[in-house]
């Protein structure tokens, strides 16, 4: 429930969209609705600039970035209102119902999704929730290649820009979002696929000979079975040991204890602290089944 984006979610369905983006069922308004206008100058490449005006119902909100994309801007900044209007937007909720004139008008849905409003799929009541970007598509065309004369030479033997987009995946805004939603009051739970070691081998006593013979052997043997594995062989009290897993959150731990001179280690798993006492007898055998 953290993150900069505000996403818009059906509680119904699996409806889910950036505010950007997102839609909702029409709303009906009438002839005798009150209507807002917003003057708004928008910016073009190369310094070109247009005033625009927008006209949606004063009920919902403009949507900067519907808005900009219904001029094809590349940005939309605040402006002094003006009283010409030459390009206007309506809001496609008052087609068939607005009397604007302007030099070039059309409608396009360019209000903001509001809480409570109907989904588009099943009618459901739409709420804001907050969503972390974790990768994004730009569409840049040729605003680079033409100042950066990246060019090539179409079929016709022309030389032409490329036409360019960029596509990111944030890497580190992922471990972030994982975490987010893999996490408990302790610390950090790591799902298979992301978390650094498969599992961790916990040492209670490191004077207690019988205790890291055992822990470095199963160390080696799972090492030896490509299991990524993290040997705690500090010379710290166990409750620090125990702490530093929960707060680490690496899937499964293997505590060697007390309970060794009768034949017994703990196996924690860290999502939900689960712990099992199995026998340190084939114990290679039992960690490979817990971490495949
Ligand atoms: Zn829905």
């Amino acid at each position: 429930d953290s993150g900069e984006d505000t996403i818009v979610v059906c509680p119904d369905c699996e409806y889910g969209a950036n505010i950007e983006a997102a839609v909702c069922q029409p709303k009906s308004f009438d002839a005798s609705s009150e209507i807002n206008v917003v003057t708004m100058k928008a910016l073009y490449d190369e310094g070109v600039t247009k005033i625009v005006h927008f006209a949606l119902p004063a009920s919902v909100a403009l949507q900067d970035v519907k808005a900009c994309n219904a001029v094809d801007a590349n940005d939309l900044v605040e402006c002094e209102a003006s009283d010409t209007i030459e390009t206007l937007v309506v809001d496609a909720a008052l087609e068939g119902i607005d009397s604007f004139t302007a030099g070039e008008k059309s409608y396009a849905d360019i209000s903001a999704v509001q809480e409570g409003d109907s989904c588009v799929h099943c009618g459901g009541a739409l709420y804001y929730t907050k969503g972390i970007e974790a990768g994004h598509i730009f569409q840049l065309g040729t605003q680079y290649s033409e100042p950066l004369g990246c060019n090539f030479l179409d079929e016709n033997g022309k030389s032409v820009p490329m036409v360019m987009g960029t596509y990111g995946i944030g890497v580190s805004r992922l471990l972030a979002g994982i975490i987010e939603q893999n996490h408990d009051d302790k610390g950090c739970i790591w799902t298979k696929e992301s978390a650094p070691f498969d599992v961790q081998v916990i040492v209670s006593n490191i004077k207690d000979e019988d205790q890291v013979a055992l822990g470095e052997e199963l160390y080696s043997q799972l090492q030896a079975k490509g299991v990524d594995v993290l040997l705690d062989d500090r010379k710290e009290r166990f409750g620090p040991k125990i702490k530093d897993f929960e707060l680490l959150g690496v899937p499964h731990a293997v505590v060697i204890g007390k309970k060794l001179v009768d034949g017994l280690v703990e196996v924690v798993t860290r999502r939900g602290l689960e712990k099992e006492e199995v026998s340190s007898e084939n114990l290679l055998d039992t960690v490979l089944k817990k971490v495949r």
